[in-house]
């Protein structure tokens, strides 16, 4: 079962000399219940390929499918909430609410929704993010990691089909890291939930069940089972 799919992707922004060809014709598919990293040099694509997959950027041609559902052909507001029902998103720069606690901002996107958050679920994660204490601060009381685990409660937190991340261990030391990495494979191993992140973490190759590389806008390589060794 395929979770998410890229067809023949491509992205140009600007034109006539300043073009810049983000993303030169990339296939991909995710499958169900895989936790997939991508990696590559800075300007590859990364960003863009992640954000086209989660409808946050349209693509210049080609395709992107969300399980059966092709995005091209949704209206603004079936987008909004085909990524409200159906994704999860972790920000490189968290996107948290300043004015709204840690726990409330975990669990907005699930009021938004109109659904009941899962407590039993929303006690595992916290447990294991190691941010049980800091449920009652706001944002600019906490630190940049605790920040990041905040963002990532909150995109786990509904159980969406699909979580992808902007490098989401980019802010952490190795301790914190490997909790968020343990938790995003616990999303895959325990509830099927399919993962997709950009990162430069080579430690995530351990975590990961694929490691595909983008440079220049196209898939260049990809790693089935990696160690971190791997990617070094
Ligand atoms: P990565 O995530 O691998 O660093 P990006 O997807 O962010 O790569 O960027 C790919 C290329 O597209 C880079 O050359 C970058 O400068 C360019 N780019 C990305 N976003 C924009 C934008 N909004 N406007 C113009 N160029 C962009
Ligand atoms: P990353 O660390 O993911 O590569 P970037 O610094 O490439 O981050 O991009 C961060 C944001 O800036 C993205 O939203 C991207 O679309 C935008 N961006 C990247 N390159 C450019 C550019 N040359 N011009 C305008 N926006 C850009």
């Amino acid at each position: 079962q395929i979770a998410a799919r890229a067809e023949t992707l491509t992205k140009t922004y600007g034109s006539g000399d300043t073009v810049v060809h983000a993303l030169r014709g990339v296939t991909i598919d995710f499958k169900a219940g895989e936790f997939t990293a991508i990696m590559g040099p800075s300007g590859s694509g990364k960003s863009t390929l992640m954000h086209c997959l989660a409808g946050l950027d349209t693509a210049s041609s080609g395709r992107v499918r969300i399980g059966s559902v092709d995005l091209e052909g949704l209206s603004d507001k079936d987008m909004t909430k085909l990524r409200r029902d159906r994704i999860g998103f972790v920000f490189q720069a968290f996107n948290l609410v300043p004015t709204l606690t840690a726990e409330e901002n975990i669990t907005l996107p699930q009021g938004i929704a109109g659904r009941d958050v899962d407590r039993e679920w929303f006690d595992t994660v916290i447990g294991r993010l190691g941010i049980g204490d800091r449920l009652a601060h706001r944002p600019s009381e906490l630190s940049g990691g605790q920040q990041q685990r905040v963002a990532c409660a909150r995109a786990l937190v509904g159980k969406p089909d699909i979580i992808f991340g902007d490098e989401p261990t980019g802010n952490l030391d190795s301790r914190s890291s490997g909790e968020v990495l343990d938790i995003l494979r616990a999303a895959t191993d325990e509830f099927g939930q399919t993962v997709v992140i950009v990162t430069h973490d080579p430690r995530a190759a351990a975590y990961a069940d694929r490691v595909v590389f983008l440079a220049d806008g196209q898939l260049v390589r990809e790693l089935r089972q990696p160690t971190a060794d791997d990617v070094f």
